[in-house]
């Protein structure tokens, strides 16, 4: 007997988890279907060398506060490192540090010269809440590029909407810090990708305990008490019939039938997925086939210490872990800490991201390293079945930002099949971990299957979603 529910969701990562509890607390039977056992997917927890780490994200400074509030979460209950980012000059020796205090860094800005930074960051986190009362962040209906530009309140900074980052930036910051703010590819793309990083001033913050694994309990637990199934497997099918999306079959060849299909994964992956193909027009295939060419800059390294690693640190600096950025190569190192008993042979992780291939760690010794373990985007796509290796699983640059992420006539979490829709990283606002794809691709369920007032699930952020449906009704129905 195949498990028959409401929806499938395919994907149990930050976004396809959320989705899910909120469809369940909906009172709708949901399966979370996932090649993991631990939900999570990229952000989530991973124990390796009997350590317990991340998979590959480390930084949950990008949830709003309103979400963790939504899930349950205390955002205080965060830990934030102070420093927390430390930058090395050319002679090795930490040259800035952000500091976890909006006052203490806004002296540390200040005293480096970079004091319009401050204005930059201030402005982000303005507009990214003017978006979100304007009904445009948490919204089934994402804006057009025009609408946001356009649509906001006199007093919210709307120059950053639909102007490139490069003028963004040449307005507020002195060259030499762009490396900080912003990938060197997004610098042509519009400033809503920047404003979308720098959206909260405490990005780097970390998970209670350091290590990942927070998360994928945090998650486990939503949805066990959600009453969510959770399917170990691989979905190698989108089951199709009569036109319409009703299930998903698994390589091992269980079956889930479903009324609708949340795909929450990398959509570039999804052409992979046997039989959609008879819903989707070919040129959209095509489309997200070209983007799973494109592959990551980004490869992560972990590194196991016997010794302690000693990071470059000042006085008063209050314990792991800092970040490091290191100018001309190498990338953000993270420094978790002690990870296992050291008496009884235990080792310490030191992570690594960007391309920091073939460099030791600062502060690391190189004859105390145990094991070094290299994931590039090949090992992402075992791990979480993302193909292009990349964070956001397609770039947060032009044309994939507002209502064309992923593709035209995508925006609005639906496909052109009935019944399939998405919600990841690849979808609006964008990557990273935020959840609000999620958030919004369940609430475009839940309205597509006639529930009035979903928005009332919504806790902390029913205002906010409420003005997104308004937004949805003002232009297509729900
Ligand atoms: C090296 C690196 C560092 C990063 N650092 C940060 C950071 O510090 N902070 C931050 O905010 N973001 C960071 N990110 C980005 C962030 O991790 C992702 O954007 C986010 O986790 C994506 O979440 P998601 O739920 O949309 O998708 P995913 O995490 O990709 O989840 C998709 C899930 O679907 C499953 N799946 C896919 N296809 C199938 C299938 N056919 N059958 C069954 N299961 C399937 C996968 O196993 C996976 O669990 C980083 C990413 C990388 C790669």
């Amino acid at each position: 007997m195949p498990l028959s529910v409401d929806v499938a969701v395919i994907g149990a990562g930050v976004n396809g988890a959320v989705a899910a509890w909120l469809l369940g607390r909906a009172g709708l039977r949901v399966a979370v279907v996932d090649v993991n056992a631990l939900p999570g997917g990229l952000a989530g927890g991973r124990v390796s060398h009997g350590a317990p780490g991340g998979r590959y994200a480390y930084a949950l400074g990008l949830v709003p506060r309103e979400v963790w509030r939504l899930l349950g979460v205390d955002p205080d209950s965060l830990y934030l490192p102070d420093p927390s980012w430390v930058e090395l000059g050319a002679d090795g020796s930490p040259v800035l540090r952000w500091w976890s205090s909006p006052g203490r860094l806004r002296v540390e800005l200040r005293e480096a010269g970079l004091e319009g930074v401050w204005g930059l960051l201030l402005d982000s986190s303005r507009l990214l809440r003017c978006l979100a009362e304007e009904g445009m962040y948490y919204t089934p209906c994402p804006p057009s590029r025009s609408e946001a530009a356009t649509g906001l309140p006199r007093g919210c900074p709307q120059g950053i909407l639909g102007t490139p980052t490069r003028r963004v930036l040449a307005s507020s910051a002195p060259r030499r810090a762009w490396d900080l703010l912003i990938y060197p590819s997004m610098l042509d793309s519009d400033g809503f990708a920047l404003a979308y990083y720098l959206q909260n001033m405490n990005i780097w913050a970390q998970p209670p305990g350091g290590s990942m694994m927070w998360l994928s309990r945090l998650l486990l637990r939503l949805l066990r008490g959600a009453g969510v199934y959770l399917v170990q497997g691989r979905a190698d099918a989108i089951l199709v019939e009569h036109g319409r999306a009703v299930g998903v079959a698994l390589r091992d060849g269980r079956t889930v039938r479903a009324r609708a299909v949340l795909y929450a994964a990398s959509l570039p992956a999804l052409p992979r997925l046997g039989g959609v193909d008879r819903g989707v027009p070919e040129a959209d295939l095509r489309a997200l086939e070209s983007l799973a060419e494109r592959k990551s800059w980004v490869t992560r390294v972990d590194f196991y210490t016997r010794s302690p690693p000693r990071p470059p640190r000042e006085e008063g600096w209050r314990g792991v872990p800092i970040y490091v950025y290191w100018p001309g190569g190498g990338g953000e190192y993270t420094y978790p800490g002690l990870i296992a008993d050291p008496g009884r042979g235990g080792l310490y992780l030191v992570q690594a991201s960007g391309s920091p291939v073939g460099i030791t760690p600062p502060g690391v010794v190189e004859e105390g390293i145990a094991a070094v373990e290299e994931h590039g985007p090949g090992s992402q796509d075992r791990c979480c079945m993302n193909p292009t290796g990349h964070p956001d699983h397609i770039p947060m640059i032009d044309p994939f930002l507002y209502d064309t992420r992923p593709l035209p006539g995508w925006g609005d979490y639906t496909t052109p099949l009935p019944g399939l829709y998405h919600g990841s990283a690849s979808s609006y606002p964008g990557g990273e971990v935020n959840m609000v794809a999620g958030i919004n691709a369940a609430i475009r369920i839940l309205l597509d299957m006639g529930h009035v007032e979903p928005w009332r699930l919504l806790g902390p952020l029913a205002a906010y979603a409420r003005r997104g449906m308004e937004r949805c009704r003002r232009g297509r129905p729900p």
